[in-house]
């Protein structure tokens, strides 16, 4: 139910510093790096329902980074900033040519490598030189598989015929093969998380695959990440009021390299949430990202803040 009638809404988010209502527009400091993000292109070779970054076969709003674009900023990091994972995001990151340079020459410079996969035939391609990197590598390099649901059906309705399948086969692959692996999950709305986790475990039992259901690292399960048009602002007086804190959101530790379509080198965007919006363009550098970040977008509101929620 709205507050407000919708036209109201619709002057949301118009203004960086101020809400619709006149009040100062909330904003995360930045307190130093955790991870660094980089998103290796849009492309996927899905399309699912619920992708917040509406990835596709066709979607490349954000081209494959390159291999040289990449070290560029490995360089900055290892002259300038403490950081210790890199983490690599798509679209599908299997899917850009050199992501297996990449993955190698961050796990060279003693990097934690997390990857985000959806371990259908995209990763099963690069098998041999996974192993490899596994074998040299294993306690550095970590593979997150997204799995929507523990039921296949379920799956499937979301990321399409058969996919709950392919992703089971290569999440088996990853175990069999001892590789540091870990499990994103969704719960939707009617769903309870400890109901979740006991159908994970059966589901990890019968195909011995090595992960803990009731572990929060091994199984991370996010809420349902519902868009919608209609979504309330955040003010500096909401901190008070709600229970998450600006330095335990992501744009307060974390940034994602991305290189938008016809841009002629990649920028620094304040969270691997908002690829697109230039309001959360922080320029080419990570130096020069490590600004303030004012909420001036719907996901900040639903998504981090608020959730289902209210200020008030
Ligand atoms: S697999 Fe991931 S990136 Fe690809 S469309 Fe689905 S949610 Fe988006
Ligand atoms: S969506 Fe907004 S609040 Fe959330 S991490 Fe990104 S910039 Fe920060």
């Amino acid at each position: 139910m709205l507050e407000k009638n919708p036209e109201y809404y619709i002057e949301n988010f118009k203004n960086k510093y101020f809400t619709n209502d006149g009040k100062n527009r909330a904003f995360v400091n930045f307190n130093g790096f955790k991870t660094l993000w980089f998103n290796t292109g849009t492309l996927c070779n899905i399309k699912c329902k619920n992708c917040y970054i509406e990835s596709s076969p066709k979607n490349d709003a954000l081209v494959y980074i390159k291999f040289e674009e990449v070290k560029k900023y490995l360089d900055e990091i290892e002259s300038s900033e403490k950081i210790e994972t890199v983490g690599l995001t798509g679209g599908e990151p299997f899917m850009n040519p050199e992501i297996i340079k990449i993955i190698s020459e961050c796990l060279r410079r003693n990097f934690d490598v997390l990857v985000l996969t959806n371990a259908m035939r995209p990763m099963m391609r690069h098998n041999f030189s996974l192993i490899d990197l596994n074998k040299k590598y294993s306690n550095k390099l970590c593979i997150r598989v997204s799995l929507d649901s523990f039921d296949s059906q379920t799956h499937d309705f979301h990321r399409g015929q058969n996919s709950w399948n392919k992703a089971l086969l290569g999440l088996l692959w990853l175990s069999d093969n001892n590789f540091n692996l870990k499990l994103a999950s969704r719960k939707f709305s009617a769903e309870h998380e400890n109901d979740i986790r006991e159908s994970f475990k059966f589901l990890f039992e019968e195909f011995k695959i090595k992960l803990d259901a009731f572990s929060n690292d091994d199984l991370i399960i996010f809420p349902e990440m519902t868009d919608h048009p209609f979504s309330p602002e955040v003010s500096t007086e909401c901190w008070d009021k709600v229970k998450i804190k600006p330095n335990e959101l992501m744009c307060s530790n974390s940034r994602m390299v991305v290189k938008k379509k016809n841009a002629n080198e990649p920028n620094v965007q304040a969270c691997t949430l908002i690829p697109y919006d230039s309001d959360f363009n922080l320029g080419k550098t990570l130096k020069k990202s490590k600004k303030k970040v004012f909420l001036n977008h719907r996901f900040c509101s639903q998504f981090c803040v608020l959730g289902g929620s209210k200020c008030t």
